[in-house]
Order: structure tokens, then sequence, then C-alpha cells
């Protein structure tokens, strides 16, 4: 008899919720993780008071009640509504694309007289939208596309937006109402108190390790566990036996300002090329904080190299491929589960993360 059920690799949200959710069958969990902190990409630092969103901002929004439901018995949520604006050489735009966007750029007051415009700009693109530069055009025509689009994702992707591919774009919503909401979904909000006391909640009770990576001493660790649940890069765990997996990077600059309130909201996208970063944070606004300093980050986009974070997966083809090679050797491992964002190598949001990992205990937890 091993002494724990489950050696969890990694303590964010994945591992957090498998373990919870082990726990509450009555198995006996350990997790390693190789940072000095738990909780992954959404863990807070406190500064001045602040949360402060370490690695980027973290907004929680779903559809998916079991998900919302779920959380909410975790920690409260506050009524933040992702509301970005968009800082284009000093004027001023809301986000997402929706007629305050309009009104502002063209003068227009009515979604009939917006569609007219966007009507006439986008009679350049015919047919099948064919890249990110078509896609654009083709939703919100040549301004908003030259304006709002083509420097910010530029810098974001590094590469020109007709030689990237047309999905992108459509994440984001194109709304003829007065409406900033940057997301659809049902639900939305930021946990009061940051997102560590649903962290702290999740891992009640278990084992934990920070400073520890598990595939330095993995023979010692595969000894304590029954199974292995594996949140680390997939291709790390085998040595990059079949070649590296890409991903993009980002580097956060972080400020404690002598002042009560620098910028108004708690996004901002720096939409110009010239500008080296794309956003500004001031992560007060997530919480309605009224503290008499403020903390801003700015967000850099960095082409990833072995040793940086790996925060987002290119899930274009090559890659894709690459993953599926090592997806196959990972569904031969009897002893270890791989989830999460690095383990299925898949651009996951939050409540996708909590989902996989309830769907996985699940299966496992008979
Ligand atoms: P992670 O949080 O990455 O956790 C994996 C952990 O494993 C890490 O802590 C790592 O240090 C550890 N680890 C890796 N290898 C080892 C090893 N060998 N030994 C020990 N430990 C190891 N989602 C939203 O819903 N809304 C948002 O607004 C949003 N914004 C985001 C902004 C940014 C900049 C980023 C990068 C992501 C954002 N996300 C957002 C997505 C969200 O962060 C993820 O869905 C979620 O955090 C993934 O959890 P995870 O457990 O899979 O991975
Ligand atoms: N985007 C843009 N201008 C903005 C915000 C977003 O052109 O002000 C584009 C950009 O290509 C980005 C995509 O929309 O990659 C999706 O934006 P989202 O905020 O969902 O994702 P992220 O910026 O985190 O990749």
């Amino acid at each position: 008899m091993k002494p724990y059920d489950y050696v969890l690799v990694g303590s964010g949200l994945y591992s957090a919720v498998f373990a919870y959710l082990a726990k509450q069958k009555g198995k006996k969990c350990l997790v390693i993780e190789k940072r000095n902190h738990t909780g992954g990409n959404v863990y807070c630092e406190n500064i001045e008071g602040i949360h402060v969103h370490k690695y980027g901002a973290h907004i929680f929004h779903t559809s998916n009640k079991k998900v919302w439901e779920f959380v909410n018995s975790l920690a409260e949520f506050n009524r933040y509504t992702n509301s970005p604006v968009a800082n284009y050489k000093g004027e001023m735009y809301n986000m997402p694309f929706n007629m305050n966007t309009f009104s502002k750029m063209w003068g227009v007051c009515t979604p009939a007289q917006a569609r007219a415009k966007i009507e006439e700009q986008r009679s350049s693109v015919t047919g099948e939208p064919k890249n990110l530069e078509e896609q654009a055009i083709s939703l919100v025509g040549r301004d908003i596309y030259q304006k709002l689009i083509k420097g910010y994702t530029e810098k974001q992707w590094g590469r020109d937006c007709k030689d990237l591919p047309a999905f992108i774009i459509k994440r984001l919503p194109v709304r003829y109402t007065y409406d900033n909401n940057y997301f659809n979904d049902l639900y939305q909000g930021i946990p009061i108190g940051g997102y560590n006391v649903i962290i702290d909640k999740l891992l009640e009770g278990c084992d934990v390790e920070t400073g520890v990576d598990y595939l330095e001493n993995k023979d010692h660790y595969d000894s304590l566990g029954e199974k292995i649940v594996y949140t680390g890069p997939i291709d790390v765990y085998y040595n990059y036996r079949f070649g590296k997996l890409e991903y993009r990077s980002l580097r956060f600059e972080t400020e404690l300002l002598d002042q009560e309130n620098y910028q108004g909201v708690a996004v901002v996208n720096y939409t110009d090329r010239e500008t080296p970063y794309t956003r500004i944070i001031e992560h007060k606004h997530f919480e309605f904080g009224v503290q008499p300093k403020t903390v801003i980050t700015r967000e850099y986009p960095e082409t990833w190299s072995q040793g940086m974070e790996p925060y987002y997966p290119v899930n274009d083809e090559k890659n894709q491929e690459l993953y599926q090679r090592y997806a196959a050797l990972a569904e031969k491992e009897a002893g270890v589960i791989f989830g999460g964002r690095l383990g299925e190598y898949k651009y996951y949001d939050m409540d996708k993360v909590i989902e996989s990992a309830m769907k996985k205990a699940e299966e496992e937890l008979v």
C-alpha cells in the first residue's frame, strides 16, 4: 500500500478540483507544485490590499450552471462585468465591437446606420474570408480593422494579419446594441477575496509541497501514490521524445503607483502597433477597490523559448499533430492521468478546465 491514492503534479485549477472531489470520496492526496505558491495561473498576490492577478487578468465567465454553482459554493462572486476600453493613439473606444464603438468611430446613432457603414467598408472582401484580415474587415469594416484590430493582433501573435487564421477574431462578440459586456456567457464575476480563496478551499485536507519539481524526483513521487495526476506540459513528461510543442508567452511588468485611480477601468487595450505592450491591467477595478494606492501591470507578448512560462498553447496544425503523438503515448499510461491546459495542450478557460476535471473525477472515482 502506498501512502497516497493520488499524487497530483501542479496545483492549478485542474489538480485542485480533482483533489477536492477525490477527498470527498475518502481518497488521500498529495499535491506537488514547482512554483513557491499554489493556484497555478489564477494565483493572486496581495499588494497594498489589492489582489494582483500575477499571471494575467482572470475573469470568470461561464454558461455552465453546474460549474457556476460549484465555484459559488467555494467563494462569493462580485458583479464585475468585463468591459475593456481600447486606446488607439489617445482615442478611446468601447470593446467589444458594439454600438458605442460604432458611434464613436463614425458618429452614427442607430443600428441601421452602423450596418450601412460596415456594409460599405466590407465590399472589398468577396467570398469566404481567407485570413484574419479579411474576416475582421468583413465583420466590422476597414476603419475598425485599422484602428482596433490590426496593431493589437500583430503584436499579440507576432505575425501579419494576412498570415493568421480567421477564427481567432470570431471569438469576439460584434453587437448592434449599446452593450459593452466582453462576454456572452450567462454568468460572470470575480471571487471576492481573490482566486486564492477558491484554491485554498479546494486544497484543504490535502498534503501540499511547493517548490518541488516532480520530474526531478519522479521515482520518489511515483512510489508515494497509487496514481499520478499530471498537469505539467505533456512533451516535458516524455522528455521531448518527438520534439517540442510551441507556446505563446507573455511578460508582465507590474508597478505600484501612489495614486488612487490610474485608468478608470480594469483593462485598457493599446491597439496601435508602436506601443510595445498590448494592454494595461489596473487590478483594483476587478473588485471595485478604494485603496489609496493602485497596482498596474503592462502585458508584453513574447515569443516562447524553453525555460519561459508556457502560457498559451499554439493550436495550429503542426503543433496539434505533434500533440496527438504524445496523447497516444499518454493513453497507454495506466497509472497516469494527464489533465489541464498543459497536460492536454488545450486553450482552456477556467470554467472549461473545471468541467474537464469534474468529468475525469466522475469517470475515475466510482
Ligand atoms: P495551470 O494553472 O497552468 O497549473 C499547472 C501547474 O503545474 C502550474 O502551477 C505549474 O507550475 C505546475 N507544474 C508544471 N510542471 C510541474 C512539475 N514538473 N512539477 C511540479 N509542478 C509543475 N481563463 C478564464 O476563464 N478567464 C480569463 O480571463 C483568463 N485569462 C487568462 C489570462 C492568461 C494570461 C492566461 C495564461 C490564462 C487565462 N485564463 C483565463 C485561463 C486559465 O488560466 C486556465 O484555464 C487555468 O488556470 C488552467 O489551470 P490548469 O490547472 O490547467 O493549469
Ligand atoms: N483583438 C483585437 N483588438 C482588441 C482585442 C482583441 O484585435 O482590442 C483580437 C486579437 O486578435 C485577439 C483576439 O481578438 O487575439 C481575441 O481576443 P481575446 O481578448 O479573446 O484573446 P487574447 O487577446 O487573450 O488572445
